[in-house]
Formats: structure tokens, C-alpha cells, sequence
């Protein structure tokens, strides 16, 4: 059974670096197009990682001696709800700061950690999640991919898929097969820091429903790596992997993702005076979603904060949370064309198009909802 959520606020120490970084997205995303804003999630920009990163914003929550903030996770929570509630363009380093870096800091050995969380912290080296193949998403112990071993490290043959930003990123942390076959499930997997400039590995950008490219299929063929790519123990990564998934689905992340969407659709009502019983109704009901969502976002940092594990909790928050991000786009679209005379202008609908055609994405990234209600359901003892 999973425990009530205590109601649990945010200490005044860490809220108090709501108002620091809302200057700083004040100065760099005015003037950004709404559509270009609404990509956030997607948005990959090298400069403002970096930018971010001088701010000691990147690895708010890593140990100092890494390059990281020291800080707490309400702290993160603050930083990641600004950033994604003004819509800010987090592709970049997002990564490798929520669940590499950390992966890294749980499992590696000291070099690699000295090398490459400092790395992380200063947005210089990016990451990839290297988890799904094209017969093993939900599945995901059914990876294929193999490294065996060689003389001085292990060889690596294979295909992933859907793996964000491989293209542009330097090195995926790769789930694969080291030992036995897929019919022995969880047993026999590893995980491995790959360097994607390697020989051996090419990357194919897949473009999706909005016509942009952010997922790709990766392939190794005969990619040679050193021992030292290895992180954690041969054989442990099935545990490892499930750590790392509840780094992904923990923070706020699963909230904001349609919210400089439903802003500008507020601002559109207000300026166009199209206040009315439908859209007050609307805009309460995502208001009300949204405050109760918060609150067991941040009891599940809270968990994390008290060095829990909430991965049930987490999955709680994901699935209610991308229902919400899934409803406000398609709601607009309803609330706009009811009311044809007085039209929403081009950079709204613009931004209406782009996330109506990304919002599908939602509830599959990070889990698909169906996987996560099973979670839930084991988390409640109903299977
Ligand atoms: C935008 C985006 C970014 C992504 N980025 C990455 C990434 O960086 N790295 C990475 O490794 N992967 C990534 N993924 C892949 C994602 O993790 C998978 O799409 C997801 O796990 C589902 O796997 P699948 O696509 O193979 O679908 P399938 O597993 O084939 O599922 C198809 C459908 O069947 C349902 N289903 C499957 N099994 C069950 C079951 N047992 N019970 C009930 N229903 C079931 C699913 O819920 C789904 O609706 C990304 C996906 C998206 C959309």
C-alpha cells in the first residue's frame, strides 16, 4: 500500500531562489516567439545551458566537490518549475543533469565521476538516455543490444531508438546485454557510458509529427570500449536502470509542458474579452489540476529530500500530471474554434499547432501511461 502524501511546503531558503531565477529568464527569453518558447522540453541552446550553468544552475543538487550546487531538492524543484513553467529551452543539459550526473555519482567509480560531473555541472559535455530498441520499449528487458567481452574492454553491436538528442549530444549512458539472452529478463544487463564520437557508432535523426528532429536511432557496429566505460557492476543494470527511471520521473517535469500554451490563451480571453462561463470554468479546472498536482509534486521531492525512493509516488504524479499537459492544448483548440469572430492571432495557433502535435509524446516519454498504472497498481497491492 502506498502512504497519504503529507501536504509539505517548499523551506523559505530554497523558495527564495524563485525570484533570482525569474530575473534571469525575465533577460533571456524576452522576446522569444510563443512558438519558439513552447518547444522548452525540446528546446536544445548550447549558449543558455552555459549561461545557466555560470549561475551554478546545472547540478543544482550535486555534491560541491563535483562542480555542483550542494543544494536540496526543493531547491531543484523551484529552479526545474521555473524554467519549465516560462517555458525556457532546458534540451541541452537536461539529460545529463537529472539522470546522468547522478547515475554517475550513485554507481561510477572516481574517475568517472571526476571526470565527467564537473564536466555536466559546466554544460560543456551532454547526454543521452540509451534505454529503448525497436523491439523493446515498454519491454525494456528485452534490449538486444550486446557488448562482449574483449581483450582490453568490450565490443559493442546493436540498435537503440527514440533517443533524444543523440545527434547532438556527446556520450549516452546505454542499457545492453553482457551475459545470457533476452529470455533471461532482468539477468545479464549492464550499463555503459558511450562515447558517440567513436568508430563504429552512426546516429539517424528521425523527424516526428511537428517535422522536427530531437529522437534518433542509434546504431553500433563493433564499437570498442575500454573497461572503464562500464558503470556500476557486470550484471547489475536491470536495479540500476529502475534507479535512474525514478530520477526521470520524480520532479516536476510531467506539469508544465503545455503552460506557455494555456498563458497565452488566458491573455488572448483577456485581451479579446471573451470572458466567459465556458472559459472561467476552463481556466479554474486547470488552475485546481494544477495546485493539487504541485503539492504532490513537491510531498514526492520531500520523499527524495528524506532519501525515499517514491517510484509509485512519482508515477502518480507523471500519469495525472501529462493527463493535464494532454488536455489543455485540446481544450483550446475547442474554446478557440467555438468562438470563430473573434480569432486567436497567428503566433497563438502557431504555438496551439505545435504542442497539439507534440502532446501525444507526452504520456509516452519516461513510461507510457499504461506501464505506469501497472506501477501504480503494484504500488496499491491490486496485482
Ligand atoms: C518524445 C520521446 C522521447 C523519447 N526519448 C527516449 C530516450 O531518450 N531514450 C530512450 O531510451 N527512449 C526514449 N523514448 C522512448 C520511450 O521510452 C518509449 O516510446 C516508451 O517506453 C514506449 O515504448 P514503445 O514506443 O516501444 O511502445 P510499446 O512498448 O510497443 O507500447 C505500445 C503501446 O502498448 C502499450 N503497452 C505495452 N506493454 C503493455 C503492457 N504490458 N500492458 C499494457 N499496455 C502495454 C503501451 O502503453 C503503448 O500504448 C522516447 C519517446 C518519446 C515519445
Amino acid at each position: 500500500m502506498i502512504e497519504p502524501l503529507p501536504l509539505t511546503s517548499i523551506p523559505p531558503d530554497d523558495e527564495a531562489l524563485r525570484a533570482p531565477v525569474r530575473a534571469f529568464l525575465d533577460e533571456k527569453l524576452r522576446g522569444i516567439p510563443l512558438e519558439t518558447r513552447a518547444r522548452s522540453w525540446m528546446g536544445f541552446d548550447v549558449e543558455f545551458s552555459r549561461a545557466l550553468a555560470r549561475r551554478g544552475w546545472v547540478g543544482l543538487t550535486l555534491p560541491p566537490e563535483y562542480g555542483g550546487g550542494g543544494r536540496s531538492y526543493f531547491a531543484r524543484f523551484v529552479l526545474a518549475e521555473e524554467l519549465l513553467a516560462n517555458c525556457a529551452p532546458v534540451s541541452a543539459h537536461w539529460i545529463a543533469e537529472r539522470q546522468s550526473a547522478p547515475q554517475i555519482l550513485r554507481y561510477g567509480t572516481d574517475a568517472q565521476k571526476q571526470f565527467y560531473v564537473p564536466r555536466i555541472c559546466r554544460a560543456e559535455v551532454f547526454f543521452c538516455i540509451g534505454m529503448s530498441e525497436p523491439q523493446a520499449g515498454s519491454d525494456l528487458a528485452g534490449v538486444r543490444t550486446r557488448a562482449t567481452k574483449a581483450t582490453n574492454g568490450w565490443r559493442l553491436n546493436g540498435q537503440k531508438i527514440w533517443t533524444t538528442n543523440a545527434y547532438r549530444a556527446n556520450y549516452m549512458i546505454a542499457l545492453v546485454r553482457t551475459s545470457g539472452t533476452t529470455e533471461d529478463r532482468h539477468k545479464g544487463l549492464s550499463q555503459f557510458i558511450v562515447d558517440l564520437s567513436l568508430p563504429g557508432v552512426s546516429v539517424r535523426p528521425i523527424e516526428d509529427l511537428t517535422g522536427e528532429k530531437h529522437f534518433c536511432e542509434v546504431f553500433f557496429e563493433n564499437v570498442d570500449l575500454s573497461d572503464n566505460a562500464l558503470i556500476g557492476a557486470e550484471g547489475a543494470g536491470w536495479e540500476q536502470v529502475t534507479a535512474e527511471l525514478a530520477f526521470e520521473r520524480s520532479g516536476p517535469e510531467r506539469l508544465y509542458s503545455s503552460m506557455v500554451l494555456f498563458d497565452a490563451w488566458l491573455a488572448h480571453v483577456r485581451e479579446a474579452e471573451l470572458v466567459s462561463d465556458t472559459s472561467r470554468r476552463f481556466a479554474g479546472k486547470i488552475a485546481a489540476h494544477l495546485a493539487v498536482l504541485r503539492a504532490m509534486s513537491i510531498s514526492v521531492t520531500a520523499k527524495i529530500v528524506q532519501g525515499q525512493s517514491p517510484v509509485v509516488e512519482a508515477a502518480l504524479v507523471k500519469d495525472m500530471g501529462t493527463e493535464i499537459e494532454q488536455l489543455i492544448p485540446a481544450a483550446i483548440a475547442d474554446l478557440l474554434g467555438a468562438d470563430p469572430d473573434r480569432p486567436a492571432s497567428a503566433a497563438l495557433l502557431r504555438a496551439l499547432s505545435y504542442v497539439t502535435h507534440i502532446a501525444p509524446s507526452f504520456s509516452l516519454r519516461g513510461g507510457t501511461r499504461e506501464i505506469l498504472r501497472g506501477v501504480i497498481a503494484r504500488g496499491m497491492g491490486l496485482r
